[in-house]
């Protein structure tokens, strides 16, 4: 370590007298300059004189500065004090010197002397320098520090270089630096610092990940390169075997048939090919024609030539003129009365066609060298627009599904905003954003003034609350307002709302709090993690909605950057070809038995599977078991015991349905105090008809409980197993796969769209499904239904549906099965019935067909959903999806998501969303009429409105994007 200029105070003293003469010198030297250049005369003069007086100056302030030093090692040392520092002032961006009396300090006998330390309380740019002594008076060491421009404040301690210290009675030295940055400046300053570190980062992966994706294409080229050639070589070898074959037989002349003159000929040459007319089928033909190629005819017909009679006279002899093709082996042809497409008699040669040898054709090894080269060029070609295509359409699938997501994010933050909005809208890290407030519509609805109480981060941010904030009318009247601003390390804006500064009545939305997303920021939201516990799990064992829930909402949470895994029984039945990198992993011993852990990825998602080996689920079925209730229980608690043996510390652990819903109780009475203390339940009614004793147990023991729609909750929110926890009981619709339900990428309808085309690929469907199921073409209003067949579904509505549609000329087509035969058996009469009396224009599928399903979303022009009841119902939404227009009873998620377009404009708005659809009231076929005949008067009468409306519908986002966003809330409420 250096000491720097503390080694300077060796020098002599310098006489006082002698300073002030010099400071004398140097102000004459410096007020009278110009006198001096005159005086002088000389360039090289004023130079030197300058030199001088420079010169003259340093050693001034060098003197001044020594007596300074020595007056305050005298002074302090006389107060008793072992630290000055030089100059007294500290300021940042500036050399210091440090003074420590050895003598004073518990180093006394120390040899060596150190200092340590950091500045702005030891965050920032730590050092570690060594003293040395000085020729000051008494036992004076010393060194120099650089105090850095961010610095507000310098810590330190002193110590022998091993471990002997001291630090001021463990307080540490601090002394503070004065005109820089204060302590929040210098926070924002490191965030700032943080962020510029991030952004390099980021910028370094991504060009990380760039070269990787590069040389990952480069060898993906090659591959492909290497196979076309090997495709090539294939490929020529079969054509020359062939051709070998060919030309074995192949004659340069057939007496009294057919000849070519001249005999002697190559490739580009124009020939003579002469037919015996009298010799075939065509000897009474008008005119003659001959239709060519060559090397068996490997690139179709070339040639077509009208033949000229000839005037030789030993036969009935007729000629052609011929170009013969530049890479032609061998001759093709027949005779023909007319030109290609409107020939009708030939003569080919008894089914052989005729072939003429090419006699001086190019060397033959070569042509096929040649030949498998042109091969290979064209399948590299055809390669390259088929992956030019594929990767134009998946930017653009992404591209469309980001778009789709941005949108569904500001619907959200416009969600609550006749209570609560910020301006901007989407708020960004570092900056100030207002906040605006109408208590109109909450608990504060009166009051004489509202307080704000912000934080960030969801309550956890360093700098803990802000102080609570009285907010000011704004100026629309109804809202009142307050700035505040936004950390660079905030990820989210958390606040609640009081009628005094000290509290008084809150509004914390229930308990949830009002939380908005801050954009930009250096510090990201911390994942959680959740693990479902569930017995069914789509593709590879799902019964109903239940599984296609458990699969989307964690791959859309999974998506937010959160953690999932779900867990589920080793179903016997399960479908292992949508498992990847399926293996075993462990078994433990829990409930008498061995289980062994699978582990496997589905659709993007780890899932454990537990097989116990009491072979409870090896019995061909997810339900339908005597003891249902048993298996699913033991399974329950089997999870748990996985997630505790395995030192799982989930956030939430969230539970379905009756199946799955011991977990709540299991956990509160087993695990909650053993080891998961961290995990609180989240419990979800899919489906409230079955199990309400384990869905109420359920409903007590967990920390949040869902059902699939606000309506439905509200339906069910007076049964007795629900009411009394209607204070942690949330509507959370469900959403659909946007993946799964693509009509831009699904193999199962014919022509791929989108919003901007949805007309055109909406007839490709209808006809394919018109034509696939044997119903007249024709532009009839189609009318679709999708559904279990059961009481649920509304079945007296769904056949009057049929009969109206039919009645109004529509086509209908119904895809649907039933689980109780005596309603089965009551469609197939049904019909049979309808497929003899309007054969051409109702089609009742009555059986499970997913692919059919896709090709009736789209072929349809109405989706109809009459449901006496319905949680939330999926069908509406892959309806819109398609651009089929619902038409559906207004009831549980039914009503949520379908506003009518005659009467529901407001609610719609409410939303952020355009009316989408039809639908109707009551249980009788009036209600249904109501709906289903506007819908179809619609499409009769305006075109021009119903073909838009397919493309609203098209462009609204019913994914699981906002459902996800919402879980998170209920996840983060349910932790609090
Ligand atoms: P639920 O779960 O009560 O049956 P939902 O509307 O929530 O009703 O989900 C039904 C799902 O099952 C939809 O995706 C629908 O397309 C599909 N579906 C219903 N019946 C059939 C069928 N016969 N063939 C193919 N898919 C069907």
């Amino acid at each position: 370590m250096e000491n720097g200029r503390a080694g300077s105070v060796e020098d002599k003293t310098v006489p006082v007298d002698e300073i002030i003469i010099e400071e004398k010198q140097f102000g004459n030297l410096k007020s009278d300059s110009t006198v001096k250049e005159e005086s002088t005369g000389t360039d090289e003069k004023t130079t030197e004189d300058e030199e001088s007086s420079l010169k003259l100056r340093l050693k001034m302030e060098e003197n001044f500065r020594k007596q300074e030093i020595e007056g305050l090692a005298e002074d302090n040392f006389s107060r008793g004090n072992k630290l000055f520092v030089y100059p007294q002032l500290v300021k940042p961006d500036q050399d210091i010197e440090v003074y420590l009396n050895r003598s004073l300090s518990t180093l006394n006998n120390e040899p060596d002397v150190f200092i340590m330390g950091a500045f702005n309380d030891w965050r920032w740019k730590s050092f570690t320098v060594r003293l040395n002594k000085t020729h000051l008076k008494g036992d004076w060491w010393s060194c120099q520090v650089h105090v850095p421009k961010e610095a507000y404040k310098m810590d330190f301690v002193f110590f022998n270089g091993k471990n002997a210290y001291d630090n001021n009675d463990r307080k540490d030295f601090c002394i503070p630096v004065e005109g820089g940055m204060d302590a929040y400046a210098f926070d924002d300053f490191l965030l700032e610092e943080k962020r510029r570190e991030q952004e390099k980062l980021a910028r370094e992966q991504a060009e990380r990940e760039r070269q990787a994706e590069e040389q990952r294409q480069r060898e993906e080229e090659k591959a492909a390169s290497e196979a076309d050639k090997a495709q090539a070589k294939v490929e020529t070898e079969k054509r020359r075997e062939i051709l070998h074959h060919l030309m074995k037989n192949v004659a340069r002349s057939v007496d009294n048939v057919w000849y070519i003159e001249p005999s002697e000929f190559s490739g580009d040459d124009l020939v003579r090919l002469y037919y015996n007319k009298s010799s075939g089928p065509l000897a009474h033909a008008n005119d003659l024609w001959i239709h060519g190629g060559y090397n068996n005819w490997n690139d179709g017909l070339v040639i077509a030539e009208k033949l000229a009679k000839s005037e030789r006279k030993d036969g009935d002899w007729w000629y052609g003129n011929v170009v013969v093709p530049d890479r032609a082996l061998v001759l093709d042809w027949v005779f023909a009365d007319g030109p290609p497409q409107s020939a009708i008699v030939y003569d080919n040669n008894h089914y052989q066609d005729f072939h003429a040898i090419v006699p001086k054709s190019i060397p033959e090894e070569l042509f096929w060298v040649e030949e498998e080269h042109q091969i290979y060029r064209k399948l590299q070609e055809e390669r390259r627009l088929r992956e030019e295509a594929m990767r134009a359409k998946e930017e653009r699938t992404a591209r469309m599904k980001a778009e789709r997501k941005e949108r569904t994010l500001e619907r959200f933050l416009l969600s609550q905003k006749h209570i609560v909005y910020t301006d901007p809208l989407g708020v960004q890290a570092g900056s100030a954003v207002k906040v605006f407030y109408n208590p109109a519509n909450t608990v504060l609805n009166g009051k004489s003034e509202v307080w704000i109480r912000c934080s960030f981060n969801r309550w956890t941010h360093r700098k803990g609350p802000l102080p609570p904030q009285k907010m000011l009318a704004a100026d629309n009247g109804s809202h009142v307002k307050a700035t505040v601003k936004v950390p660079l390390d905030a990820y989210m804006m958390d606040f609640v709302f009081s009628e005094r500064e000290d509290g008084g009545i809150f509004d914390n939305r229930d308990g949830m709090d009002y939380h908005v997303p801050v954009f930009g920021g250096i510090v990201k939201e911390p994942p959680m993690h959740i693990v479902h516990v569930a017995v069914e799990m789509a593709p590879i064992a799902k019964v109903g909605g239940l599984g296609d829930v458990v699969t989307s909402l964690s791959r859309a949470v999974q998506d937010l950057n959160h953690s999932v895994d779900v867990i589920l029984p080793k179903y016997d039945c399960l479908n292992l070809s949508h498992v990847k990198d399926f293996h075993y992993q462990k078994s433990y011993s829990w409930g008498g038995t061995e289980i062994k852990v699978w582990f496997g990825k589905v659709e993007g998602l780890s899932v454990y599977f537990l097989e116990p080996l009491n072979g409870m689920f090896s019995t061909g079925c997810i339900y339908g078991c005597r003891n249902d209730g048993e298996r699913f229980g033991f399974f329950c608690h089997a999870a748990l015991e996985f997630l505790l043996q395995n030192g799982f510390h989930p956030d939430i652990i969230h539970c379905h349905d009756w199946s799955s819903a011991p977990v709540a109780w299991l956990f509160k009475d087993h695990y909650m105090h053993y080891g998961l203390s961290k995990a609180r339940v989240v419990f979800t009614i899919h489906n409230l008809e079955f199990g309400a004793g384990n869905i109420g147990k359920a409903m007590t023991y967990s920390d949040k409980s869902t059902t699939v729609s606000p309506t439905y909750s509200k339906e069910v929110a007076g049964n007795p197993p629900i009411a009394p926890y209607l204070y942690k009981f949330h509507g959370i619709l469900n959403g659909i796969d946007p993946d799964i339900w693509d009509p831009y990428n699904d193999k199962f309808i014919p022509v791929s769209y989108t919003s901007e085309n949805v007309v055109e690929g909406k007839r490709a469907a209808k006809e394919a499904l018109q034509q696939r199921l044997g119903l007249k073409k024709a532009d009839l209003p189609l009318v679709g239904i999708i559904t279990r067949l059961t009481h649920q579904k509304g079945i007296h509505l769904i056949k009057h549906a049929i009969w109206q549609t039919l009645d109004r000329n529509g086509q209908v087509v119904l895809l649907g099965s039933a689980p109780d035969p005596r309603i089965q058996n009551d469609f197939v009469n049904l019909a049979n019935q309808l497929h003899s009396s309007h054969n051409d224009r109702a089609r009742l599928c009555l059986n499970y067909d997913e692919p059919l399903s896709h090709l009736i979303y789209a072929g349809a022009d109405f989706i109809v959903v009459p449901s006496i009841f319905e949680p939330c119902g999926l069908t509406q939404l892959t309806a819109m999806r398609y651009g089929s227009i619902p038409v559906v009873r207004k009831t549980g998620g039914l009503y949520d998501t379908v506003f009518d377009v005659d009467h529901d404009k407001e609610r719609a708005q409410a939303q952020g969303l355009e009316p989408n659809g039809f639908n109707f009231d009551g249980a009788d076929a009036t209600g249904i009429d109501y709906a289903l005949n506007r819908a179809i008067s619609a499409w009769y009468e305006v075109r021009e409105w119903f073909n838009p409306l397919c493309k609203t519908v098209m462009e609204q986002d019913w994914s699981w994007n906002k459902p996800a966003l919402d879980y998170m809330e209920l996840y983060h409420a349910a932790r609090k």
